[in-house]
C-alpha cells in the first residue's frame, strides 16, 4: 500500500505519485493534495523535519538536522501582554538547537523536494529564486549531491552560498526581478533533462513547510488560535492550513481551524488589497508600479507578482477556511518590530520575519486578537549573524548571466552542457 496519494482539490481525481505537479485532467488547474495513509501524527527517531515524515511525500529520510524549532516566548511575550505566545522558528540558532544553516524557512521545502525528486523525478531540478529559496536549494545539493540550477535576479545572486562545498548548483543570474528570474527558469525548463521544481504546486515544497505548524502544536499542545506569517507567494500559509486539517483529523489537538493571519510590505501589498475587498483573484491596480513598489521594500523576497491567490486550493481559499487576515507593514514598523524582537529574544532576523512580528504588534494594538488564546509566530528566517561565525561561507559564482528577454537559443549550449555533464 502506498504511504500517500495525490488528490487534485479541483475535480477529485486521484493519482499515485511521479513527482507529479499538475493534475492529469486535461484543462484541470487546481492544486494537488497529499493524503497519507497515517492519520496520526507519529513522530520518529530522525534528524530535523525528518522526524514529520509520516506526513512528508517521501519514503526516505535525509540525514540533515534542519529543522524547524518552538519555543514558549517570555521577554516579547511579557512586553507586549500576550499570555502563550509560540515562536517557531527556522533559522540558524544553537542554542536553541535550531541548525538551519541557510539562515530560512525555505530549507524546510528544499530538503524534502529534493527527496522525492530524486525517489520520484527524473533529469535535473530547476529552481527560481528571490534568494532565500536558491541558497536553500544550493545547500541541499551541496549535502547530497543533487545536481540542481538555480535561477536569480542578478540583485541576489550573492545570497546564493553555501556552508559545505556546493559542486553541483548552475546558478542564472536575470538582469531583472524575481518575476524575471521565474520567467527565465520557466523558458529553462522547456530544455530536455531540465524538469521544473514546481513551486505552490510542489506538495513536497508545503508539506515541508506544513512543519512549522506541526512543530508550534506539539510545542504548545494543541492548534493555536492563531498563525502569524508574512507572505510573498503565500504558500506557507496555504500549508499551514493544509497542516491544521491534517492535525484536526489526527484528533489529538483540537478541531479549530488557525486563523491564518498573513502579512505583506508597503508598498507592494498586491494580496492584501485583494483580500481587503473580499475579491478572490488579484487585480493590475493591485500592483501599481510593481516594479518600484518591488525596489522600495525592506523584504523582497515578500514580492511575488503571480502568487497564487485565486487557484483552487490556493491563498484565498486558506484565508477563507480559516475566517483569516491580511497586515500591510511600513518598512518603519518592520525595523522597529526587529529592534523590540532582538532585544528581548536576541537573535538577528530576516527582514521578512520583521514583517510578521510587526504584523502581530498591529493586531494586539487594535484588539484584533484574544492575548489569552495560544499564537504561533512564524519566525520564517534569521540567526545570519551566528551562521557567519560559526561557518564558512562558500559564494556560488553564477555559471551564466542573461538579460530577462535574452533567448533561450543564446544559452541554450551551456546549459544543456552543464546538465549533461552533472546529470
Ligand atoms: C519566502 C519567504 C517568506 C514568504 O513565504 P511564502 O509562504 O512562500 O510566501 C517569508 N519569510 C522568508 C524568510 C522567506 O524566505
Ligand atoms: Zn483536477
Amino acid at each position: 500500500m502506498e504511504k500517500y496519494v495525490l488528490k487534485c482539490l479541483g475535480c477529485g481525481s486521484q493519482f499515485p505519485d511521479h513527482y507529479t505537479v499538475n493534475c492529469p485532467m486535461e484543462g484541470c488547474n487546481s492544486l494537488i493534495r497529499a493524503y497519507y495513509r497515517s492519520r496520526q501524527l507519529d513522530i520518529k527517531a530522525l534528524p530535523g523535519i525528518f522526524r514529520f515524515i509520516d506526513w512528508l511525500p517521501v519514503e526516505r529520510p535525509l540525514p540533515v538536522d534542519a529543522g524547524p524549532v518552538t519555543y514558549r516566548s517570555e521577554a516579547f511575550a511579557r512586553e507586549f501582554g500576550l499570555n502563550n505566545l509560540y515562536v517557531t522558528f527556522s533559522g540558524y540558532w544553537p542554542e536553541r538547537d535550531a541548525c538551519i544553516r541557510t539562515g530560512s524557512f525555505k530549507e524546510l521545502e528544499a530538503l524534502p523536494t529534493v527527496q522525492r525528486f530524486r525517489e520520484k523525478g527524473s533529469g535535473v531540478l530547476q529552481v527560481s529564486s528571490a534568494g532565500n529559496t536558491g541558497r536553500a536549494f544550493a545547500q541541499v545539493s551541496a549535502l547530497t549531491g543533487i545536481p540542481v540550477i538555480v535561477v536569480v535576479p542578478e540583485a541576489s545572486a550573492e545570497r546564493i552560498w553555501t556552508t559545505e562545498r556546493a559542486e553541483h548548483v548552475c546558478l542564472i543570474a536575470v538582469n531583472g526581478d524575481y518575476t524575471d528570474a521565474i520567467e527565465f527558469g520557466n523558458r529553462i525548463c522547456t530544455l530536455p533533462g531540465v524538469a521544473a521544481e514546481g513551486g505552490v504546486k510542489n506538495v513536497a515544497r508545503r508539506d515541508g513547510m506544513g512543519t512549522v505548524l506541526l512543530d508550534g502544536a506539539l510545542a504548545a499542545g494543541r492548534l493555536p488560535a492563531y498563525y502569524f506569517q508574512a507572505v510573498g507567494s503565500g504558500t506557507g500559509g496555504i500549508a499551514a492550513w493544509e497542516a491544521a486539517e491534517r492535525l484536526i483529523g489526527d484528533g489529538r489537538f483540537g478541531t479549530a481551524r488557525p486563523e491564518l493571519h498573513l502579512s505583506q510590505n508597503i508598498p507592494f501589498i498586491p494580496m492584501v488589497l485583494a483580500w481587503r475587498e473580499g475579491r478572490d483573484t488579484i487585480l493590475p491596480r493591485d500592483m501599481p508600479d510593481a516594479r518600484a513598489a518591488v525596489s522600495a521594500v525592506y523584504s523582497d523576497v515578500l514580492t511575488n507578482r503571480n502568487p497564487p491567490y485565486s487557484v483552487k486550493g490556493g491563498v484565498y481559499d486558506a484565508l477563507s477556511a480559516t475566517r483569516g487576515m491580511m497586515y500591510a507593514v511600513t518598512n518603519d514598523e518592520a525595523r522597529s518590530a526587529e529592534r523590540a524582537f532582538v532585544d528581548l529574544e536576541g537573535i538577528d532576523l530576516d527582514p521578512a520575519a520583521s514583517v510578521c512580528i510587526a504584523s502581530l504588534l498591529q493586531a494586539v494594538e487594535a484588539g484584533g486578537i484574544d492575548p489569552a488564546e495560544t499564537v504561533l509566530l512564524n519566525v520564517t528566517g534569521g540567526g545570519y549573524e551566528r551562521i557567519r561565525e560559526d561557518h564558512t561561507i562558500h559564494a556560488i559564482p553564477p555559471y551564466l548571466r542573461v538579460g530577462a528577454s535574452t533567448p533561450l537559443d543564446a544559452v541554450r549550449c551551456e546549459i544543456e552542457g552543464w546538465v549533461k555533464a552533472h546529470a
